[in-house]
């Protein structure tokens, strides 16, 4: 049986080791000139490849339920011994797993190493263009070129989310032509464009603090951790969590706030209360001077800007209030939220509508939480769609 994989990726590479392990003929058409170029951009190069805190809301999806239905069919302890009898020793950091060299090459040496020994074709610099179906149930894979004949497809083409090479909508468009539902794609995981500061003065400063989105003046979700302030508005790790809601809320046309909280860890009256007794102990300080030691310098002024009132700055420190206006665009982003509906996959992620059709990885509607989530659903529904892709056939 031919199986062609459209995209050479985190989810078609593991797709391909999957499907090829059942000794069928299998492909994988890369556009890129190397397979796994986004791979080798992940976790700053260290590539944090899963977490073994595997919880539900770390997965974002308009159908959570079968989102989670599908996760369950290879869990994170399944995913780690994968990548150990590839030769990846891991290394847990808090739950964040990572391989021990440091180094998401190592990644995606062993994946190719796989893949070569399971005789996987890899064929690079092929873009493909359009899926079509014949009359007998099989597929036409198009390139710029040629046409690839295939009893199965496996579309793993991510997601246009990042700068780097090959990022794309494909997945989309294809689905789109045979009549496939899926959620257009929008950023998500990115820093968000803001107003209501003055951003020039801030910029390059990254202090610990929390973020809480307010949509329509309603808090829905708070995140914790290193903010990062830029010249148009927000980015940092807690910043990217709350961003998807941000930009699907945008969309919609809802008001959306973030309200940063430089001193998350005390109440206001009792950070009110610990600058009366800085102030108390250090009476030849100034307002500002009081402040030196408690917020990064940058930050004095914003702490000042509603008066000089003690509990009027404790305020001010608390409550950064800032307009969304936009995401920083998908060139900023890690992932993108939105793709191929789930209702149009079954389980094992076969095309309801297209026996023989599968969908892996990014392009599918599902977006994880940072800490290698996202990894995680690529390398989770890469096995998946590459050992049922295989399997039909005997039946
Ligand atoms: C900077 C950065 C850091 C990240 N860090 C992490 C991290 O540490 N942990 C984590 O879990 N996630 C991380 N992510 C997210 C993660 O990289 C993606 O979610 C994951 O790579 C998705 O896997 P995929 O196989 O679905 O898509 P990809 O890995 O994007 O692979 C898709 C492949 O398809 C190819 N392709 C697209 N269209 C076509 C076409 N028409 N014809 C042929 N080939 C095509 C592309 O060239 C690409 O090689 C990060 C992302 C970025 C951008």
């Amino acid at each position: 049986m031919n199986i062609v994989i459209v995209g050479g990726g985190a989810a078609g590479l593991t797709a391909a080791i999957f499907a090829a392990g059942q000794g069928h003929t299998v492909t994988v058409l890369e556009q890129n000139e190397k397979p796994g170029k986004k791979l080798l951009a992940t976790g700053n190069g260290r590539c944090n490849l899963t977490n073994v805190d595997q919880k539900k809301e770390c997965y974002r999806s308009s159908r959570p339920e079968k989102a989670a239905r599908i996760l369950e069919q290879f869990p994170v302890s399944s995913v780690i011994s994968f990548f150990t009898e590839l030769g990846i020793y891991t290394k847990n950091r808090d739950g964040w797993i990572y391989p021990n060299s440091g180094q998401a090459s190592a990644v995606l040496a062993v994946l190719l190493m796989e893949a070569q020994h399971r005789k996987v074709k890899m064929k690079t610099r092929e873009t493909v263009t359009a899926i079509t179906r014949e009359t007998d149930g099989s597929y036409l894979v198009h390139t710029r070129g040629w046409k690839y004949p295939a009893d199965r497809v496996i579309v793993t083409t991510g997601s246009p989310a990042s700068e780097i090479a090959g990022s794309s909508a494909d997945g989309l468009q294809f689905a789109d032509e045979l009549g496939i539902r899926s959620i257009p794609f929008a950023p998500a995981l990115c820093p968000l464009k803001c107003s209501g500061a003055e951003f020039q003065k801030w910029s390059g400063v990254r202090a610990d603090g929390r973020v809480t989105l307010f949509l329509d003046g309603v808090p829905v979700v708070s995140e914790s951790g290193e903010l990062q302030l830029t010249s148009y508005g927000i980015s940092g790790i807690p910043v990217f969590q709350v961003s998807r809601y941000a930009v699907r809320a945008l969309e919609e046309g809802a008001l959306v706030e973030a309200e940063l909280d430089f001193f998350p860890d005390m109440e206001e009256d009792t950070f009110a209360a610990l600058l009366n007794h800085r102030m108390m102990s250090c009476t030849y300080k100034t307002q500002e001077e009081l402040l030196i030691g408690l917020l990064p310098d940058k930050l004095i002024p914003l702490a000042l800007r509603n008066g000089r009132e003690l509990d009027v700055i404790a305020h001010a420190v608390k409550h950064v209030r800032l307009k969304v206006k936009d995401s920083a665009g998908f060139e900023r982003a890690q992932v993108s939220s939105g793709g191929v509906d789930l209702a149009e996959v079954s389980d094992q992620l076969e095309s309801l509508r297209y026996p023989g059709l599968y969908f892996a990885g990014e392009v599918l509607d599902v977006d994880g939480a940072c800490g290698g989530y996202n990894l995680h659903w690529a390398w989770v529904t890469g096995a998946i769609a590459g050992f049922s892709a295989a399997k039909e056939e005997e039946e």
